[in-house]
């Protein structure tokens, strides 16, 4: 059975956008940690100045974003995370990346539509 009120709606999709937005992070985290080592190793005189903020920073990411999206992620994957459209999992066979619309019925969670609604 599909849910089309947005009002009923917007809560779980507004839950949904955050856990996604969290687990699409990740590899921008990633990326950020591996530049910022190959700046500091390319350029020794700037370690002394920019190391202790740059790991700081990297530990505050890592804590606020990459964890959480982490578990976020396995969450999605496991299917313990429903479609707030058909109530299904939304999005059981993905990678790192989750797409914004459902596996399952098309319901995207940026829009709020379904493929096929007008
Ligand atoms: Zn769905």
């Amino acid at each position: 059975m599909y849910c089309r009120d947005p009002q009923m709606l917007s809560a779980p999709t507004r839950r949904l956008r955050r856990m996604r937005s969290l687990v699409n992070s990740i590899p921008i985290i990633l990326l950020t940690a591996f530049v910022w080592v190959g700046v500091l190793n390319l350029i020794p005189s700037l370690s002394p100045i920019l190391s202790a903020p740059g790991w700081a920073l990297l530990a505050i990411a890592s804590v606020f974003f990459a964890l959480p999206g982490v578990l976020a992620n396995v969450s999605i994957r496991n299917g313990t995370v429903p479609c707030p459209c058909c109530g299904e999992p939304f999005a059981p066979r993905t990678g790192f990346y989750i797409a914004e619309e459902c596996q399952n019925c098309g319901f995207n969670c940026r829009t709020q539509t379904r493929r096929g609604d007008f």
